[in-house]
């Protein structure tokens, strides 16, 4: 469990902190309000140093493979990837957000993904012309 920017009681579940972003946030389950990881903390310098070691440990895997011919070494891998984004997460800052501005970014969100998918659509209709 993670802590909660609005009570500082630990009410944010794992699963909760993994998935959520400012349109899909986390209710706190003391509280019951949202809060969330700001993207820039999910991609930013924050971030960086166990991303980079999740990297080099499915590296590091790979090689002992090639080396090893042991086929099992790469089980290993996604293994490693998923332990290194929880190292990372449990160390990022929670935000607090309202239900107002969830709102907001959700359909902000859903815009985002009709524009992509028009233009997706829009190039497979043109390159097939
Ligand atoms: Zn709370």
């Amino acid at each position: 469990m993670f802590q909660c920017p609005h009570c500082k009681a630990k009410g944010i579940g794992v699963w909760a902190k993994f998935w959520c972003g400012s349109d899909m946030p986390a209710r706190c389950s003391n509280c019951g309000e949202l809060s969330y990881v700001h993207s820039k903390y999910r991609f930013g310098f924050q971030s960086a140093w166990p991303f980079l070691v999740s990297w080099l440990a499915i590296a590091l895997c790979v090689y002992i493979f090639f080396v090893s011919n042991n086929i099992y070494v790469l089980l290993l891998a996604p293994i490693l990837w998923l332990s290194g984004r929880f190292g990372e997460l449990a160390s990022l800052p929670m935000q607090p957000i309202t239900e107002q501005e969830s709102v907001v970014n959700r359909k902000f969100g859903n815009w985002f993904i009709l524009g992509l998918a028009i233009l997706v659509i829009v190039g497979i209709t043109v390159g097939n012309l």
